[in-house]
């Protein structure tokens, strides 16, 4: 985390070393980093929000219709962007996307306001926000069923959710009721670095996905790559998330 803080230091994002938690997270944490920049946003009200921009400038939305096969799709470019869902389109590609799950609870309000921010621990196995009205929305436990887990089916386990609920006791000294429980897919690859670029062999088809559970930004920085990349004015950071680094390691191993 030292060495987290340094690079984040060293690259001008704003970051605070915490010495000292705040009491309530010393039980089961011994240090931190505090991001003074960051937030949260809520994803279905940003996916609503960017569809209506979308159709504004003119896109067609098409929802419950599933694309079975690219040969349906008359189009100069397609690009794939089911990021942890899309298995069974493009066969090379689910070889290096790991559809991934995690699974949330929501709890009923808590007694009083005891997190102002986001937090992330253990790698992100562990995620908690606790809302406005109070209710706190934990996710994470992944590693309690880690082979579980590498998973496209939607749901949650017995395992996992009564890890979580375990957590978040010995977080709040409280058994909370929780109020809804639910899990999401995302696609990991080997490297934990998205896949972003054209797809080798396959002309006119693109790739942004596998962004290993940080979609929601770098998902947003990928589309605005592969979108310049189309209308002719290829970024120079497309190299980065080029899709052969990992293709050709699945076809050597
Ligand atoms: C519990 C959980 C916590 C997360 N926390 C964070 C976080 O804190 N920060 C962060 O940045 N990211 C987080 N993520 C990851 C983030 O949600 C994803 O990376 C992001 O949603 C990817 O966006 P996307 O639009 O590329 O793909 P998705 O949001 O996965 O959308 C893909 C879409 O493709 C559709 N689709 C699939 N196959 C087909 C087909 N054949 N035809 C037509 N449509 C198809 C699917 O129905 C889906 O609507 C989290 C994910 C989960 C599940």
């Amino acid at each position: 985390m030292r060495a987290e803080a340094e690079a984040l230091d060293a690259d001008e994002f704003e970051v605070e070393w915490l010495e000292v938690l705040p009491p309530i997270l010393q039980r089961r944490f011994a240090g931190g980093l505090r991001h003074p920049g960051d937030g949260a946003l809520h994803p279905a009200r940003w996916v609503r929000r960017l569809a209506h921009h979308a159709a504004a400038a003119g896109a067609e939305i098409r929802e419950h219709s599933a694309v079975g096969s690219l040969d349906e799709l008359d189009a100069p470019h397609v690009v794939i962007a089911t990021d942890g869902y899309g298995q069974g389109l493009v066969p090379e590609l689910d070889e290096i996307i790991r559809p991934t799950r995690g699974q949330v609870v929501v709890t009923e309000p808590l007694g009083e306001l005891l997190f102002t921010c986001p937090h992330y621990a253990r790698r992100g196995y562990d995620y908690w926000q606790q809302l406005p009205d109070r209710r706190l929305v934990y996710g994470g436990k992944r590693d309690s069923a880690l082979e579980n887990e590498w998973t496209a089916e939607e749901g949650v386990t017995e395992a996992v959710q009564r890890q979580i609920e375990e957590a978040i006791e010995e977080l709040v000294v409280a058994r909370p009721s929780i109020a809804q429980r639910w899990s999401g897919i995302w696609g990991t690859t080997a490297d934990e670095l998205p896949l972003v670029g054209r797809i080798p062999g396959r002309d006119g088809t693109w790739v942004a996905a596998g962004y290993s559970g940080h979609g929601n930004v770098l998902g947003f920085a990928a589309g605005e790559l592969v979108a310049a990349a189309i209308a002719g004015d290829e970024p120079p950071e497309l190299a980065l998330f080029d899709p052969k680094r990992l293709l050709e390691r699945s076809l050597q191993g």
